[in-house]
């Protein structure tokens, strides 16, 4: 009788692990999931694309679920474990790792109907929502007269870009956005819950900066400022100027003393439509400025002469218009990058001859290569230990953008953002390779990506999730 029980238990495992099609999994859903979910969730077939930046290695999922609650989230979350079906928070949706691998029978939850943003009285706390994009966020803290730090795009996910370390035009005066956190709503992959907070060192360490290995934030209580109107502006903008200028650009920036109030941010772009020429573009950044302080703070880079000067005052706003371009949704982005100490102005050159190549192929003119360099004194002032983002000491960090429609051009594509990363750490003056996680392609060795903190991080993931559920963001096995 023991025996037949074990049997019975034995067949029963083997069941759940085995796979469903696609087909199997949205049948599932629908029939046993649905009905426990809050009104106005739903279940649909993959369209995910559809919401990707990047299509290229973009999680391909059988069923999306369009949450609308916190409970919605642990209920699905709950069912995925039980029956061994891969599952996906999705909230930007601008992840571009090519670590995603469901294989055509996950479930991405989409985290998009949680999409509050609160503040406190006093306005030095708010809570974001699972799945707000950076645009919600400003647009409510402005509404709310306050400042709470966020990435420079407004597509992407507001916790999505802090769970792995969170850069932002903030940061000089802010620390990163890990260093924001005060608590966080974590659904674990025994659907439970729990509000995570400095009282549990260990998760609340491992979920600022390696977030998405340990669960699923519905919610995040940040720090904010009350900001007046005049605190919530900026001088910021556009400066052009011709690719011969190129090198003394890159050593400008690498001996420009970046006080909290500054930022700059290089690209290589395009010019636009029609002629699409390749240009170097600066965005200086000043906090508070005008033009009259900004061209001071950046006259090294005035003196090399741009041929066109975009910049301007703008509200808090407006400040990630300018990169609204970048935020495009669609065709494929195979991204490459790498973070270093200094600015070597041969290997940009090198960088830039192969972006041009690249970049003159039909349908590849929107490809970037992207530099950007924070003012880093606020966050290095905050332990590193203090959570597990480990890239606290890197100066720069960099990445190579190809992006096209056709995946003809897929090795070509590689081959270039590979050699960009090359050159970056070919002289990147760090003792061991750096990459920001969120930037990071998915071929880096785990430890390029979480540096010293990966071992304590595989201790804790083993605590909360044995079974390794949480795999598909830079996977830390158990
Ligand atoms: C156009 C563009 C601009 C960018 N600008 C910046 C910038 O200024 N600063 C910066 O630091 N980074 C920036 N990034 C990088 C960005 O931080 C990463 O792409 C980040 O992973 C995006 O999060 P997401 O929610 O938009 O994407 P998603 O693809 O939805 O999520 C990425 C990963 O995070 C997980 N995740 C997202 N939300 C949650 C959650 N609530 N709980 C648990 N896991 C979650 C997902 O499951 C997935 O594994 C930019 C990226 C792009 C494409």
């Amino acid at each position: 009788m023991a025996f037949l029980r074990l049997l019975v238990l034995v067949v029963f495992a083997c069941l759940c692990q085995a796979a469903l099609t696609a087909a199997q999994v949205l049948q599932k859903l629908q029939a046993e999931l649905k009905p426990k979910l809050s009104v106005g969730a739903s279940i649909s077939f993959n369209d995910a694309d559809a919401n990707r930046w990047s299509w290229y290695a973009a999680p391909d999922p059988a069923v999306i679920v369009n949450v609308k609650s916190e409970i919605d989230v642990q209920l699905t979350v709950a069912f995925c474990s039980t029956f061994g079906i891969p599952f996906l928070a999705q909230n930007g949706g601008t992840g571009w790792s090519t670590t995603f691998k469901m294989n055509n029978n996950g479930v991405i939850i989409n985290m998009a109907g949680l999409n509050q943003v609160t503040f406190n009285a006093e306005k030095t706390q708010a809570t974001i929502g699972g799945g707000v994009s950076i645009n919600s966020t400003i647009q409510a803290a402005d509404a709310a007269g306050a400042l709470v730090l966020t990435g420079n795009c407004n597509c992407v996910g507001t916790l999505g870009a802090y769970l792995g370390g969170g850069y932002g035009n903030l940061m000089g005066l802010k620390g990163m956005g890990v260093d924001q956190i005060i608590s966080a709503r974590l659904v674990t992959a025994d659907g439970k819950i729990q509000t995570v907070t400095a009282s549990d060192p260990d998760l609340f360490w491992a979920i600022r900066g390696a977030g998405p290995n340990m669960g699923i934030v519905t919610s995040a209580v940040v720090k904010s400022t009350p900001a007046s109107a005049a605190d919530r502006s900026a001088w910021t903008g556009a400066l052009i100027f011709s690719p011969d200028k190129l090198e003394q650009i890159v050593q400008a920036i690498g001996n420009l003393h970046l006080k909290p109030e500054m930022n700059i941010f290089m690209y290589f772009i395009s010019s636009g439509a029609p002629a699409n020429t390749p240009v170097v573009l600066l965005t200086p950044y000043l906090y508070k400025g005008d033009a009259a302080a900004g061209k001071v703070a950046f006259a090294s880079l005035y003196a090399i002469g741009p041929i066109q000067d975009a910049t301007a005052v703008v509200p808090y706003t407006e400040w990630n218009t300018g990169a609204d371009g970048f935020c495009t949704r669609g065709g494929r982005k195979p991204s490459f990058s790498a973070g270093f100490q200094t600015m070597e102005p041969s290997a940009w050159r090198q960088i830039w001859d192969k972006y041009v190549v690249f970049q003159k192929k039909p349908g590849a003119e929107n490809s970037v290569v992207l530099l950007e360099a924070y003012s880093l004194d606020k966050a290095r002032s905050i332990p590193s230990s203090s959570t597990s983002f480990p890239h606290r000491g890197v100066n720069f960090n960099a990445v190579a953008i190809p992006w096209y429609y056709d995946a003809s051009y897929d090795t070509e594509a590689i081959n270039f953002g590979k050699a960009a990363r090359d050159l970056w750490r070919s002289n990147d003056g760090l003792t061991k390779d750096a990459v920001y996680i969120n930037f990071a392609n998915g071929d880096d060795e785990l430890s390029v990506v979480y540096g010293d903190s990966l071992s304590r991080l595989r201790t804790i993931k083993k605590q909360v999730d044995p079974k390794d559920r949480f795999n598909q963001w830079f996977n830390i096995p158990v």
